[in-house]
């Protein structure tokens, strides 16, 4: 069975390739491989979450307490065999890791309202109030501030402005946060560049009604194809980083 909610990434996978979501979120198969650059993702963003904490109670933590806090969840991550990109290596990881949230303790100026903060809301027509899906949308903000959302991401480049327009994660959480608050949220994309010189950089990405229309259209169109039960398998670029690609190939 499909699980009873949607979210940003089921949404995607099914739409970068329906077998994919089909082996991941219908038979819950086990992944044949995990990827580094996904376990230091979740490495990152655990070291960040625990930061904007402390920055929420007053007590910004030092950046030797937030590098070891990351050391600590990429030998946790690292314990298991990582299929690693290029010239990556767990250690080469680690010092990028480390030098970027050293960066980002520096120029971060956020004030937190949240910190990894879970939200579930119907999928309804922003213009109508029409109900397009039976299944909720749920997710989690990175970070919230008074004035809206902070989405973080570990990447070796920053997405073109074309990317910007159309991110559809950015117009999901755009209308969840303009469902519940009533009006539309301020943006920021932080981008942890993996670049031989580790950057940190920052960008405004501004939405409007078009978009949480766009958006839900998609989403409602999503849905419908996981009740019919439409698994279209799609092959191309994505299969050299399928966790599935194994089981695909006999299929
Ligand atoms: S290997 Fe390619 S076609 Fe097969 S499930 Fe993965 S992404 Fe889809």
């Amino acid at each position: 069975m499909p699980p009873d909610h949607l979210s940003v990434s089921q949404i995607n996978c099914w739409l970068q390739c329906g077998l994919k979501y089909y082996f991941r979120y219908v038979e819950k198969r086990e992944p044949e491989r995990q990827f580094a650059a996904l376990a230091f993702g979740k490495a990152i963003h655990s070291a960040l979450a625990s930061f904007h904490e402390s920055l929420k109670d007053g007590k910004p933590m030092p950046v030797e307490g937030l590098q070891r806090l990351f050391r600590a969840d990429w030998a946790a991550e690292t314990t298991e065999p990582l299929t690693y990109a290029n010239s990556d290596t767990p250690e080469s990881l680690l010092e990028t890791g480390q030098a970027l949230l050293a960066e980002y303790a520096q120029v971060c100026r956020f004030e937190v309202a949240e910190a990894e903060h879970q939200f579930e809301v119907p999928l309804c027509d922003p213009d109508t109030g029409e109900v397009l899906c039976d299944k909720p949308l749920v997710g989690i903000y990175d970070l919230v501030t008074p004035e809206g959302i902070v989405e973080f991401k570990t990447a070796k480049s920053v997405p073109d402005t074309g990317q910007l327009a159309r991110h559809l994660q950015l117009s999901a959480y755009a209308y969840a946060f303009s469902f519940k608050e009533r009006r539309m949220p301020a943006l920021t994309l932080v981008h942890l560049l993996k670049l031989k010189k580790p950057r940190v950089e920052m960008t405004a990405v501004v939405r409007e009604s078009k978009h949480l229309r766009f958006f839900t259209r998609c989403a409602q169109t999503v849905a419908r194809g996981i009740d019919a039960n439409i698994f279209a398998s799609n092959p191309g670029w994505g299969c050299a980083n399928c966790e599935y690609a194994g089981v695909c190939e006999e299929y």
